[in-house]
């Protein structure tokens, strides 16, 4: 089910994503994937044949030219089957436009067409040990040398995708230990930069996606390795968590619908005391309530995609949406657990996934209490 927001294109655009999970990805291969915790190589390949890495990108740097309401909607039928697949498409295509947006000729010429045919990927490292919502807190120290390379040193953690094969790193640093927002930059840092040690991390989501820490000790990188200039990392970062949110809320839109629908499925399936447990109509409202938040979910999403793709600032409605659809995700996958009953906790039921994903949809990319932080900021006395 989509709604009646989109036009035609859009909803044949958001019809050929789901069908493409359906037919090319498959339910299977990203079970497969999670179980496994391994990255989905293959899947990412078959997306970037279709073009899709580079559907943000402008035409003139070699993209397909869409805007960040098509970016959504792939979103959204990307996350269906859980988030974490979504998250390995959506990390590198949301970090990518930090060069886009703030890379020399010279980066954009060694990254961005390699990483529209699939052969590089991105992530990007901003949390730190002792630097969770308060971001800005970084440590993870860069200095200049007399040759005028980098010489980075510290603790990173939570870097998503980090380990993945020929993943770039965009990564917060510090270059000013005097100033607390003005003194952080952002290097694009190679996975196999010698020097770098990159850890998998066994967390309850994001099993295949991963998530790392990573260890840097006196790590030489190029001086034109940094991202806009000197000083400009918390500028960058704010400017990549705004376009985060937006899409990540699509994607947790995506998934928690397939919650419900794999729910409602189930609920008229089973039988128990020789009826479909959806003839209870505890069942059906528990579904009810939870199909009415998607939808409002959605709604909030498309919203702030569209304001985002207008060049309306949203910040506020970003937040809104990503708290929304976080904790609908959340929700909805409890209340699935809940309908499968047993079955629900069985890999292929699915459901436990999902409920794993929404567990860290809540925190990651900024709390739910952090978007809360925001939204408050926004609200004045009579506004
Ligand atoms: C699976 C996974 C993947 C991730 N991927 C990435 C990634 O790719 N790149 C990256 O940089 N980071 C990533 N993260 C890190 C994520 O962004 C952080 O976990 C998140 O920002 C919260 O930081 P924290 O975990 O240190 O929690 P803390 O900041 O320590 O927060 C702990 C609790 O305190 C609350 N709290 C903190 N400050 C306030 C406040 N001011 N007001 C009210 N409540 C507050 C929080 O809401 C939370 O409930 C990932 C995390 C996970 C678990």
């Amino acid at each position: 089910m989509t709604s009646n927001f989109l036009n035609e294109s859009q909803a044949m655009w958001l019809d050929t994503v789901n069908r493409f999970m359906d037919n090319e990805i498959t339910v299977e291969y990203v079970r497969k994937c999670d179980m496994a915790r391994e990255y989905p190589y293959e899947a990412y390949e078959k997306i970037a044949r279709e073009g899709w890495l580079g559907i943000l990108i402008p035409e003139e740097d070699g993209g397909a030219g869409g805007d960040i309401f098509d970016y959504s909607l792939m979103a959204e039928g990307l996350g269906k089957y859980g988030f974490d697949f979504a998250c390995s498409v959506l990390v590198p295509t949301f970090t990518a436009m930090n060069i886009i947006k703030f890379g020399t000729d010279e980066q954009k010429r060694k990254y961005v067409k390699p990483f529209i045919e699939g052969k590089i990927r991105f992530s990007v490292s901003i949390s730190e040990p002792d630097a969770g919502s308060d971001a800005a807190t970084t440590k993870t120290r860069a200095r200049r040398d007399a040759n005028g390379d980098w010489i980075v040193s510290g603790q990173k953690l939570w870097c998503s995708g980090a380990a993945a094969k020929n993943t770039t790193i965009a990564m917060l640093v510090r270059t000013n230990a005097e100033d607390k927002h003005g003194g952080l930059s952002v290097l694009l840092i190679p996975n196999d930069t010698p020097g770098l040690v990159i850890n998998k991390l066994p967390t309850l989501s994001r099993h295949a996606t991963g998530t790392t820490e990573i260890f840097l000790d006196e790590v030489r990188v190029p001086g034109d390795a940094m991202l806009g200039k000197e000083g400009l990392g918390w500028k960058i970062i704010t400017e990549h968590l705004e376009l985060e949110r937006c899409s990540v809320a699509a994607a947790y839109v995506g998934n928690a619908q397939q919650a419900v629908t794999a729910a409602v499925r189930y609920a008229h399936e089973r039988i128990q005391f020789k009826q479909p447990i959806w003839d209870f109509q505890v069942i059906r409202h528990m579904l009810a309530d939870c199909q009415t938040q998607v939808d409002a979910a959605r709604l909030l999403a498309y919203r702030a995609a569209q304001m985002a793709a207008a060049h309306v600032p949203c910040s506020r409605e970003g937040s809104m949406a990503k708290l929304y659809g976080s904790e609908t995700l959340k929700t909805c996958a409890m209340t699935g657990m809940q309908v499968l009953g047993g079955y629900a906790n069985l890999p292929e039921a699915d459901m436990e996934r999902y409920l794993r994903e929404s567990v860290q949809s809540t925190i990651g990319g900024g709390t739910s209490q952090i978007q809360k932080t925001i939204i408050a900021k926004s609200m004045r006395l009579g506004g």
